[in-house]
């Protein structure tokens, strides 16, 4: 990865929310939904970060799209050259870069205003940026609809006419419209149905290809991740705890949460069923962490001093191809991967 372009680098980005009681709204802790995470992300790759329900994994696309303020951090993003950094910038230093970064939405079924049409629906960012309008917008519409496989047509229809795999190809087009380099992507296919979801992904996999874009694409899903990135994040109550190339932590994880959540996936092939163990236990509350290495409680290597020390983020291999991971014992365990999910 060194030798691409660095799109954005986070750096110590946190997120805590208050936990606020009474008239005077006085403080009686915090929520810390992300707690001081660090990653890079370079031109065209696909990141994904994975995690359980609530690890922080949407709160960090959330703080780097800003549509919530990070507690601390920096989120510098590489804007034609010119470093900004995202989480300083004032709601109208933010306009300009908006076109830069784009969300899709998980649930298509409720991010697309039934009262709109097509038309109007991906045509929305062109017409508010004044970039088309007119016959221009229409043209334009038309080419991104096309883009990501529905019939021009069909811009004069409402999002009701749609299945839910065509809904989402809208979501698709439409923050598509500007011509963004980073797209979050945030559990994109969790809400469709089975058999339309590699098509989904395949779609996304070609456009990156088409129009250039780098992806962060978030999901709780191992399998889905394992078929579209290129590295992966392991987020554990706001922290990332794993980062690596998408087949070394496959097949080789370094931490053993990450060992947990391969083991946790049912496999389709009756032979390997043995392998399947459900992550043990529940993930503590993000208000009061666990002492020490956050995940000691559900750890069956935890020893004396995960339950003390917080383990630091280091790198296991070269510069090259980094491997990070925060485990006090990550060089001596011999984790299980797998080869393909
Ligand atoms: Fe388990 Fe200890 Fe490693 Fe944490 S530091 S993952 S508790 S072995």
């Amino acid at each position: 990865m060194t030798d691409k372009r660095k799109l954005l680098e986070v750096k110590g980005l946190k997120k805590y929310f208050a936990i606020e009681k009474g008239l005077f709204k006085r403080v009686l802790g915090y929520v810390k939904a992300v707690d001081g995470i660090n990653f890079d992300l370079y031109e065209g790759e696909t990141l994904a970060l994975v995690g359980e329900s609530g690890c922080g994994k949407t709160t960090t696309a959330r703080c780097i799209l800003r549509a919530i303020d990070p507690t601390e951090g920096q989120i510098l993003l590489n804007a034609n050259g010119k470093i900004v950094d995202v989480a300083k910038l004032s709601r109208k230093e933010l306009k300009p870069l908006r076109s830069y970064m784009q969300l899709i939405f998980q649930n298509p079924y409720t991010s697309l205003n039934p009262r709109l049409k097509v038309k109007e629906i991906v045509g929305e960012p062109l017409l508010v940026n004044k970039i088309a309008k007119g016959k221009e917008l229409e043209q334009r519409v038309a080419e991104l609809l096309e883009a990501v496989g529905l019939r021009p047509e069909y811009m004069v229809r409402y999002p009701h006419a749609f299945s839910g795999g065509q809904r989402q190809r809208i979501v698709i087009a439409r923050a598509l419209a500007l011509r963004p380099k980073l797209v979050i992507c945030d559990e994109p296919v969790a809400a469709l149905d089975v058999s339309i979801r590699a098509q989904i992904l395949n779609l996304l996999m070609e456009l990156q290809e088409k129009f250039k874009l780098t992806y962060i694409f978030i999901s709780h899903d191992l399998s889905t991740v394992q078929h579209v990135s290129d590295r992966v994040a392991v987020m554990y109550l706001g922290k990332i705890v794993e980062l690596s190339d998408t087949e070394e932590l496959f097949v080789s994880p370094k931490h053993p949460y990450t060992e947990s959540l391969l083991l946790s996936v049912p496999k389709p092939d009756p032979n390997a069923a043995g392998e399947f163990k459900p992550v043990e236990g529940e993930v503590p509350s993000p208000v009061n962490p666990p002492s020490g290495c956050h995940f000691h409680p559900r750890c069956q290597y935890a020893e004396e001093i995960c339950r003390k020390v917080y383990p630091e983020f280091r790198n296991l291999a070269d510069q090259e191809r980094p491997h990070y991971v925060a485990c006090h014992f990550a060089e001596k365990l011999s984790l299980k991967g797998v080869k393909q999910l």
